[in-house]
């Protein structure tokens, strides 16, 4: 099975999708990688859903990537008596550290060291900001505020606190119990939530080596979240292996007009980086309810695949709403529609860019503009680290990209990254032999015929990562495999 577009589709799996049929139905329509929320579902549900997705992968045959979000240091008030409150513009409010059931006039925030960095005139926001609080007073266990914004605040909702940069561990206890789960699980991909700076990535790679079985610790993805996050941008890309841009904490913590640009700049600088970026949250909002999206989503959706994201993603839409498949296909259609466009090619190639340095880096170069000059129907790249697919990937060439992987978990990793058709496959020890390899799968996958031609990259000696070196043109028909071969 291949499809027939480049960007990747993440689909959250929750209440709507945790049985076969449906988890299957959403790979059938379009998903290439599957999230786990781990701030919701207990572990035995999270098992239940990552064995499926693994039943679903082998009675397929094709490679699906696991993306375990964790839910980091999210703060949340307490509950209330009443179960919930109204709080009204100019009336005053008192967060503090008393665990009784709050009221009318205060409540618990349970996290003592955020009093200790608020400061007068900081704010707070409630329930993805729709109730807005600014501090007039603060203690080590307290903080008076005035309600700027006013609406009902209710038990454990979200509190974002953008002006400081909270002195919290990036892994709270439970993250860390959740991360031990995943990585025994064998989860692809870990996802980071609040990400501030680059240090939380570090201890999260540090624990996941130590809790993963030996060699198989999960690629880590920040998630862009914090104004500190964006500030330090570039000093977290570097420690992670991709980003989200996630657009939901991002929108409430900063003005929602600040959102676009950063999208497109993340964007940008992780394709230069050669690491896969999604850009997440509200994409098809309205189909959690309705089986057709609106103009502006699907506008927001085309958007993010002609900035080049490696992949988009569902939230709700595809955990708990009425239409999970639905969404998917929607998001199938728009990208089927936008990477016809000869706009998107065009800007594809318009916005490369990035340092290079290395022979692996000329010789993707170099298989993309052969592509480009000639009747080329794929390119096809070993790759055991999943590093050169990267690269080829960076290029945003427009054929389809093989990845041709002995490692089954890089298959799976790659599954994220833009136009990767990822083919895992025995370990070659004969270039001959994989350039036949290669042919076969391109044939298996319909991306060629046998008068079609393929490019090949490898690196001689095989299984040694970061060694591509070589670059062969060569037919898809095996008899003229052989007697093309020069050794
Ligand atoms: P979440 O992250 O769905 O885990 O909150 C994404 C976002 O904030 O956009
Ligand atoms: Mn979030």
């Amino acid at each position: 099975m291949r499809r027939n577009r480049k960007v990747k589709i993440v689909a959250t799996l929750g209440p709507a999708s945790s049985t076969y049929e449906v988890i299957r139905g959403l790979y059938e329509a379009g998903a290439d990688v599957f999230r786990l929320n781990m701030s919701h579902g207990a572990h035995d549900e999270i098992r239940e859903r990552y064995d499926i997705i693994r039943k679903v992968e082998a009675d397929l045959g094709r490679p699906i990537g696991v993306l375990a979000d964790l839910q980091g240091p999210k703060l949340r008030v307490g509950v209330f008596a009443n179960g919930a409150e109204e709080l009204a513009e100019g009336a005053g409010f008192r967060l503090d550290l008393d665990e009784t059931d709050g009221d009318a006039t205060r409540v618990c925030l349970p996290h003592p060291e955020i009093f200790q960095s608020l400061e007068v005139g900081a704010r707070l926001l409630v329930n993805d900001g729709k109730i807005r609080l600014k501090v007039t007073a603060c203690g080590p266990d307290f903080a008076d505020c005035t309600v700027v914004a006013g609406g009902t605040i209710s038990n454990r909702k979200g509190v974002n606190v953008p002006d400081v940069i909270l002195p919290l561990a990036a892994l709270s206890a439970k993250d860390r119990s959740d991360l031990e789960f995943v990585c025994a699980l064998g989860v692809d991909w870990l996802a980071l939530s609040f990400v501030q700076r680059p240090e939380d990535v570090a201890e999260a790679r540090a624990l996941s080596t130590h809790f993963a079985p030996k060699g198989q610790a999960p690629a880590i993805l920040s998630k862009i979240e914090k104004p500190s996050a964006v500030d330090r941008f570039d000093d977290i890309l570097a420690v992670s292996d991709g980003i989200m841009v996630a657009r939901g904490d991002l929108g409430v913590e900063m003005p929602v007009h600040a959102v676009p640009p950063i999208q497109k700049s993340l964007v940008r600088s992780c394709r230069h980086a050669a690491k896969p970026v999604i850009v997440a949250t509200q994409m098809l909002e309205s189909m959690i309810e309705s089986p057709m999206p609106t103009r502006a989503e699907v506008s927001d959706v085309a958007t993010a695949i002609y900035e080049g994201a490696d992949a988009i993603m569902l939230s709700a839409e595809s955990a708990a709403g009425h239409y999970p498949i639905e969404a998917v296909q929607t998001m199938n259609n728009v990208a089927a529609e936008v990477e016809c466009d000869p706009l998107h090619a065009d800007i594809m190639a318009a916005s490369r860019g990035g340092k290079k340095s290395s022979i692996a880096d000329g010789i993707v170069t170099a298989a993309r503009e052969i592509s480009e000059t000639t009747d080329i129907k794929a390119i096809c790249c070993y790759t055991e680290s999943g590093a050169t697919a990267l690269l080829v990937a960076r290029e945003r060439p427009s054929v389809p990209i093989i990845a041709m992987t002995g490692d089954q978990r890089t298959a799976r990793r790659l599954a994220l990254s833009w136009g990767c058709h990822c083919v895992a496959t025995q370990t070659m020890e004969r270039f001959k032999m994989a350039v036949v390899n290669a042919a076969r799968a391109a044939l298996a996958d319909n991306f060629a015929t046998r008068d079609d031609q393929i490019v090949v990259t490898a690196g001689v000696p095989f299984n040694t990562p970061g060694s591509t070196n070589i670059l062969r043109v060569a037919p898809c028909d095996e008899s003229l495999i052989y007697s093309t071969e020069p050794g």
